[in-house]
């Protein structure tokens, strides 16, 4: 078997929210079909992925280096030890030939995204749904298809008064999530603390809040906030200064006792190491972002997830950003904690497949081979046309 085509385009996902750091007014993602010449149901079997938001299309990159080379290299060097599968690992040193280490955010997105694509189609070609084909390769053997998940939202809106703000989370609590997320950071603080005061009066019992501050404060910043927040009991405090900032990470954690989160901006196993060595976290309480379709994908992920597990780190304190079904998979396979959902947000791109609901916070895997995404119709329309 092989590999006969990698396809990208880019698509716009624009809108008028922002955060502390940027607006989505120009906001893109690729998406990306890889055609092998496997057949299935009288079909060849294509894998598709795509990148999460927040970071733009990666097409040129992909065009000019990594397709060529996947697609120059040998067929039969990408192959698994059947020689009727492709390996994945194999598909990404292909990508990474010829790159110097270090720079992960140059590249790792158009990487992540493509090895998406690469393990669709590898759990298809199976006859499996992905989280199945990891149980099986990486985790006990048996998936756990209840997953939980939470409502990212809360943007700032032009325009958004607080009770806009209050029936927005509302509609998420009214949809059977239990955990609502809100930006911070993009306004003073006395605005921020009326935004979450409105927030937690339209919460009910084992209702709870987050907020992300998307990496904003200075160090004075984000131990004032720390400060401030420590009292409303949040479900965690997340991204308060910059991404690659551990000692700053580490110093919040020293004064902020209740759950910090972080590492959705850490783009490699390098990168994730370093947040455990030195952002001062703790094991029993704080949650882990990183997002494999940014930061080199699955591959990567389970680099990740081995050294998290060299440093008694358990993958539960997993919740990945990007509320993709990617992550789904790897959360139902491989034992993460959950992942972000972003109900209203990025469609037809994030979200679940037609059909599933979230109860009490959970949402259940149905059986779908591969990543599931020919179970979300507004998508699956996407991709066929860009399979052709
Ligand atoms: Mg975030």
């Amino acid at each position: 078997m092989k590999i006969v085509d990698i396809r990208e385009r880019t698509f716009p996902i624009s809108s008028p929210i922002r955060n502390a750091y940027i607006d989505f007014s120009r906001m893109t993602l690729s998406l990306v079909a890889v055609v092998t010449d496997v057949v299935r149901d009288g079909r060849p079997v294509v894998g598709y992925g795509f990148n999460s938001n927040g970071r733009y299309g990666q097409g040129s990159m992909m065009r000019e280096r990594f397709i060529p080379r996947v697609l120059e290299t040998d067929p039969s060097t990408l192959l698994d030890g059947t020689g009727d599968n492709l390996d994945p690992a194999a598909v990404w040193a292909a990508m990474m030939r010829n790159e110097k280490p270090g720079g992960h955010g140059e590249r790792s997105v158009a990487i992540g995204t493509i090895d998406m694509a690469v393990w669709d189609a590898v759990a298809k070609i199976e006859g499996k749904p992905l989280f199945q084909l990891l149980a099986e390769r990486y985790g006990s053997g048996e998936p756990d298809r209840r997953i939980f998940v939470y409502a990212a939202g809360g943007y700032y809106h032009p325009g958004q008064d607080l009770a806009a703000l209050q029936d927005e989370m509302r509609s998420y609590t009214d949809r059977g999530y239990t955990v609502v997320k809100q930006k911070i950071g993009g306004a003073d603080l006395d605005t921020d603390r009326r935004r979450i005061e409105a927030v937690l009066d339209v919460l009910g019992p084992g209702q709870r809040l987050a907020v992300d501050a998307n990496g904003r404060f200075d160090r004075a910043t984000a131990l004032r906030y720390a400060e401030v927040l420590a009292p409303y009991d949040l479900f965690w405090y997340e991204e308060p200064g910059d991404p690659l900032d551990f000692a700053l990470q580490a110093e919040v954690a020293a004064v902020y006792d209740p759950p910090l989160a972080t590492g959705e901006d850490l783009f490699s196993m390098q990168d994730a190491r370093n947040l455990i060595r030195y952002g001062g976290l703790r094991r029993d309480k704080d949650w882990l972002q990183f997002d494999c379709a940014l930061s080199y994908g699955l591959v990567e992920y389970v680099r990740i997830l081995d050294m998290l597990r060299e440093h008694d780190w358990s993958p539960t304190r997993c919740i990945p950003h990007g509320g993709h079904q990617m992550s789904l998979n790897i959360a139902a396979g491989l034992g993460l904690g959950g992942n972000e959902s972003y109900p209203d947000l990025f469609q037809p791109f994030g979200g679940f497949p037609d059909g599933v609901v979230v109860e009490d916070g959970y949402i259940t895997m149905p059986d779908l081979p591969g990543i599931g995404f020919e179970g979300k119709a507004d998508l699956y329309s996407l991709m066929a046309d860009l399979a052709g």
